[in-house]
């Protein structure tokens, strides 16, 4: 494959461009991509990681960072803010072979005609041989509640829509609203530190592990099945919230007084960028092949961002998934290194 560095030929006006030709770029510093940087930099490929976000960690720092992660080898009673900082001290172990770039979105993608590729943020772009898609779901927001209330005035204060910092919630009466496995894990961990909490679900069912189920009907949360919010009312400064309720099928129109209220309805993405970049996606996902490159030579999906037949959307299958694209790669790019056993 050619190097010739042309990206000043295709640096838009404003945009500075380096003369370096990198070996990877990691669009996306999630787990997953924050896992490929380094595992990229132990196979010996230079690296840039670039996220939109002011910090690593992807959905992990930003939505969950309080809550305990079960589900990955090894990982024993972690939470979500200590498994990015361990990430961390495995990209800052090869802090010399990964450039790290945050706050910075990547807006275009332009492969070249010597196969090489050049991405570009506001403020720079960068020119590389390889690029690894590591963008989760795009952009998301929380999804609010479906009902007419002072959204943005309550946001953070009285009503949230993801946990920061567990101690916020210490002591308070909270209701938790939703059914999933988000719902329960916030209601069960509140629960060791909050003075009361409430869980309401519109279903008298939960979509939740059946473990989690199990140990949420043994716990003092207070279960309210199936009822629908109605009105969401600030009851003013140094005091809480009146959550007015409707029993579904029912006559029972309970309101409840207490101090905070943390809305589980799940996230909204967008994921459109892929689209615009021109790359292979379906239902919003990367279109992958076994070695998790795309029908593009050289452009590459790990995590949340792709599908595939059998494709997980978990930290610990999006982490398996990083040797099989950064071997692949690194072997186009140098075939004369062979496959890792192991580290
Ligand atoms: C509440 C909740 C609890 C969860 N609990 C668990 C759990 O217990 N166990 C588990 O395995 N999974 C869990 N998950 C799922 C898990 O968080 C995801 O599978 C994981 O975060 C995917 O990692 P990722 O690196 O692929 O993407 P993400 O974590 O979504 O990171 C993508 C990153 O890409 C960045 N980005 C996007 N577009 C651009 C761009 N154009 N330029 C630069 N950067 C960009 C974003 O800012 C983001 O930082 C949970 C998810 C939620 C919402």
């Amino acid at each position: 494959m050619s190097t010739t560095d042309n990206t000043a030929a295709v640096a838009a006006d404003g945009v500075t461009g380096s003369d370096e030709l990198v070996d990877v770029v990691v669009i996306g510093g999630g787990p997953i991509g924050m896992f490929t940087a380094f595992y990229s930099a132990m196979r010996n490929l230079s690296v840039q990681l670039i996220d939109s976000l002011p910090q690593l960690g992807g959905q992990v720092a930003a939505l969950y960072p309080e809550k305990p992660i079960h589900d990955i080898a090894g990982f024993v009673s972690g939470t979500g803010a200590e498994l990015i900082a361990n990430l961390q001290k495995q990209i800052d172990s090869f802090g010399d072979r990964i450039d790290v770039h945050v706050n910075e979105e990547v807006q275009g993608l332009n492969r070249l005609d010597d196969g090489t590729f050049v991405l570009t943020t506001k403020t720079r772009s960068v020119h590389t041989r390889s690029v690894i898609v590591a963008i989760g779901s795009g952009a998301f927001a929380p999804r609010p509640l479906a009902i007419d209330y002072d959204r943005d005035g309550l946001d953070g204060s009285k009503v949230f829509y993801f946990v920061k910092r567990l101690a916020d919630f210490e002591g308070k009466n909270v209701v938790v609203a939703g059914g999933g496995d988000a719902a329960i894990d916030w209601a069960l961990e509140l629960e060791k530190i909050a003075a009361h909490v409430t869980l309401v679900h519109r279903r008298d069912n939960f979509r939740a592990l059946e473990s989690s189920v199990a140990q949420l009907r043994e716990s003092s949360v207070e279960i309210l099945t199936p009822y629908k919010f109605v009105d969401v009312v600030d009851e003013g400064e140094g005091a809480g919230l009146r959550i007015d309720l409707a029993q579904v099928k029912g006559d029972d129109q309970p309101s409840l007084h207490v101090d905070a209220l943390l809305v589980n309805y799940g996230f909204t993405s967008d994921n459109h960028l892929l689209r615009d970049w021109g790359l292979p996606v379906k239902r919003g996902d990367l279109q992958v092949n076994e070695f998790l490159e795309t029908e593009i030579p050289g452009i590459y999906g790990v995590g949340d961002a792709v599908n595939y037949p059998g494709k997980v959307k978990l930290i610990s299958a999006g982490f398996g998934e990083v040797p099989r694209a950064v071997n692949h790669l690194s072997e186009e790019l140098y075939p004369d290194r062979k496959q890792p056993l192991h580290s």
